[in-house]
Order: C-alpha cells, then structure tokens, then sequence
C-alpha cells in the first residue's frame, strides 16, 4: 500500500486547498508540517501550517540532517520536509501528504519511490493564477509577482509528475484526485470480477454493500474481455462495457471507493482469474485482494484454472444469486447471506435489448417499433427484428383509423 502522496504547483494553483479537501474525504490523510524560516501570514499556526523556525533554528535543522529534502524556494525564505513528521505519521499507520514546491516533489518522488504518489495541481490559466493569488490576499504586488515569474518555469516540470491535476472546478478537481489517491492507499482491495454485459443496478447494488459493510476500503470491477467459460461473440465490444462500468461506478454512491478496471485487457486472453490475481498481487505487492463473485460465477469455480490455489491464498466472497444451486459454491467461499438480491441480470437486460418484447407484449408498440429498430441500426442482418419491425408496422397502420386511414 502507498502510503505518500506529494502535491506540488506554482503558487496559488489550489494545491494547499486540494490537499484540505482531500484530508476531509479521506481520514487516513496527515499533513506534513515542514519547516520553514519564513514568519506566519493570515491565520496561519505554528505546528499546524508550518513550523515556523528563524533562519539560524532551519540551518541548524539542516547541519543536523533533520530534513528529508529541503529548498530555498524564494530567496531568502527556506522550507523544509522533517524527516520525523514523516517516520511519524508512518509508523501511525497513516497516509503522509506533503505540500512542497515543484522541485521538492520532484525530488521526494526520487527519494520514495513507488511508496509516493506525485500531483502536479495547475490552475487553467496564468490568468486565472492571477486573480487566485490576488484574490488569496495574502501577499503583497511584490511577491505575487514573483510568484508568477516562478510558475512558467514550474508549469514546464509537469511531466515528471505521476498525475497532472488541472484544478478548474474545484470539486470536480478533489473528486477527479480522489479516484487516483483511493485505490493507490487502499490497503483491502476486493475485485469484483464478471462480463459487465451489460453493468446494471444489481452490480452497483452489491458493490455499494460491501463498500458500506466495509469488506474492503475499494471495490474493483474487473470487466473481462473474455471469460474462458463463455463465447466471446455474445459480448458487447469490451471499452464499451468498461466505459458503461466506468459510468455506472462514477454514479454510485461511492464515486472513488468503486471503480472498474481494464487490467484484463492488456493481459492474454482468455482471461484466467488466477492470472489477474498473479499481475496484480506482484505489481502491488502491500495490498490485500479478495474476490467477489455472483453466485452463478461461483457455481462453476471448482473448475477455474488453479481453482485451489485461488481458493487458498484469496478470500472469496459470494452473494448469493437467485436460483442458485448452493451446494455448487465451492468449500471456504464466505457467502454473504445478506447482500442485496436483486431481481435483475445481465442476461434478461440483452433478451429485453435485442427482441423490445416487453413493450411488444404490453401493447406498447411505438417503444417496441425504437427497439426492434436499434436493434436494426447494431445489427442490420437481424431478420427477426426486421419481421417484428414489418408486423408493427402493418399493427398501426390497421390500429391507426383516422381520415387518411378509414
Ligand atoms: P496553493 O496552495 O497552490 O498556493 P491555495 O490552495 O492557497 O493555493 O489556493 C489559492 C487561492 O485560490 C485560494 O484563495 C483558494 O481559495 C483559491 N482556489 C483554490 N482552488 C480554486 C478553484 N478551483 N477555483 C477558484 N479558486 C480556487
Ligand atoms: P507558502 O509560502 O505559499 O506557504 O509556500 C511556498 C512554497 O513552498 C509552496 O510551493 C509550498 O508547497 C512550498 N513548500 C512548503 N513546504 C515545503 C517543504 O518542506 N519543502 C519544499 N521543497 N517546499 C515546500
């Protein structure tokens, strides 16, 4: 698990407010308090802004090998990350976020690695950098001037970062940042593996439970190109169904703790479970994975490749489907009795799709006629569309008894 997050940006790009928002949303979150030998402006408070320190207290700091990195940032006026905040916050058990200047986070990237994740936060514009700073009001014309001189240099730095933040709206910057940092400090990661043929309400339903019955701190759907036990030809093109994945997670009730994955994509096909798992488990190496599945998927795991050995070193969750056959769900599978049961799946969304039946056989035959017509625009060779289509027409046409239509 990552357990450093670095955010750096010309001065008044947002980042400080960022990183507040971001601290609000994700309790795991502690400031790094740096030290600086500047003097405290606004509201700002010793220990809990900054350490404020004269420049002979930050020297002798630095003699004595107290900073992990530190700068002069603007002539004069240094600023340093203490290596004991840091070791703290750590052994805590928390997730250590620091604010520093763009060479700073560039070298704090250096120093740890892939145990740190670096933003560079952006205004839109320098304009709008302009009026941010002015309007911060906590600068004189001298400095916000320099400020600005610094930031084109800076700006040009942005590609050493992980993750560029362009900070416009500022609740669509902290909730874009927040499906970065979650999965990247999430120490339980639950992989919800399936088709997604389509997502639907039912998937959403079960990942939000086990997001608030807190099973794990981010749930992944893992939407497979292709699973070993079904035709491919049967599945809808597969960045559509991430992206629909995508859509339905952004819309649940926890934007950031659920999300879908196309690892599988860029892995062989067909996609064998154990293989996600080995990827993922030795690109990630601190997190802890666990599986969740429909019970309909359970029924046929005992035949999965490496079934045993999935079995043994990753919890397995199950809810239950109706119709299930319980006595197929493997041994050591934990089924989760309570989870939602909703009476909806994949399958019945593609018969409704493709036939326009239910509207057919409700009398409704204008949204039937737009079914059997989409149906007609994806797939111009069906002819049972084409017949449903001709019927329907002959149906209004006879129903249809007006002046022209006696
Ligand atoms: P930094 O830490 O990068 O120097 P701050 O977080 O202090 O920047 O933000 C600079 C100013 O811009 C603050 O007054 C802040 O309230 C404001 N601000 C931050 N984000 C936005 C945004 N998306 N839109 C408008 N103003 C913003
Ligand atoms: P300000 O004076 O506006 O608080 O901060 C000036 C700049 O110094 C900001 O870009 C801030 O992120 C950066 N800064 C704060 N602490 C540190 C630090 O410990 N190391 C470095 N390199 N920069 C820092």
């Amino acid at each position: 698990m990552g357990n450093l997050l670095i955010f750096s940006a010309p001065s008044g790009s947002g980042k400080t407010t960022i990183v507040r928002e971001l601290m609000a949303r994700f309790p795991q979150i502690e400031f790094s308090v740096s030290a600086t030998s500047r003097a405290p402006r606004g509201s700002e408070v010793d220990g809990r802004d900054y350490r404020f320190v004269t420049p002979e207290e930050f020297r002798r700091l630095a003699d004595e090998g107290a900073f992990v990195e530190w700068e002069e940032v603007y002539p004069g006026t240094c600023y340093g990350t203490l290596r004991g905040e840091v070791e703290a916050i750590r052994e805590r058990g928390g997730v250590c976020a620091f604010d520093v200047d763009v060479v700073g986070g560039v070298r704090l990237k250096g120093i740890f690695g892939d145990d740190a994740l670096s933003f560079f936060v952006m205004a839109p514009s320098s304009g709008e950098l302009r009026r941010r700073l002015e309007g911060r009001g906590t600068d004189s014309p001298e400095n916000i001037e320099r400020r600005l001189a610094k930031a084109a240099a800076e700006t040009e730095r942005a590609g050493e970062f992980d993750h560029i933040i362009v900070n416009d709206d500022l609740a669509r910057a902290v909730d874009e940042a927040s499906r970065i940092v979650a999965p990247f400090i999430a120490g339980r990661v639950m992989l919800y593996f399936g088709s997604f043929n389509p997502v639907h309400r039912g998937h959403v339903a079960v990942a939000e439970w086990a997001v608030d019955r807190g099973l794990a701190d981010v749930v992944v759907m893992v939407v497979s190109p292709q699973n070993p036990s079904k035709e491919a030809d049967g599945l809808a093109p597969e960045l559509e169904r991430f992206e629909a994945a995508q859509l339905a997670a952004a819309a649940s009730r926890h934007p950031w703790a659920i999300q879908a994955s196309a690892v599988e994509m860029t892995l062989p096909r067909p996609s064998y479970t154990i293989d996600t798992l080995r990827h993922l488990s030795a690109l990630m190496p601190g997190k802890r994975f666990s599986i969740l599945l429909g019970g309909d998927n359970a029924a046929g795991l005992a035949r999965w490749r490496e079934a045993d050995r999935i079995l043994g070193h990753y919890p397995v969750y199950v809810y239950p489907r109706p119709g299930d056959d319980r006595a197929k769900y493997p041994a050591g599978v934990e089924v989760l009795e309570d989870a939602p049961l909703l009476d909806i799946s994949s399958t019945r969304i593609r018969a409704l799709l493709d036939s326009g039946r239910e509207h057919y056989r409700a009398g409704r035959f204008g949204d039937a006629a737009n079914d059997f017509a989409r149906v007609r625009e994806l797939s111009p060779w069906s002819t049972e569309a084409a017949g449903y289509l001709s019927m329907i027409d002959d149906i209004l046409s006879y129903r249809n008894t007006d002046l022209i239509n006696p």
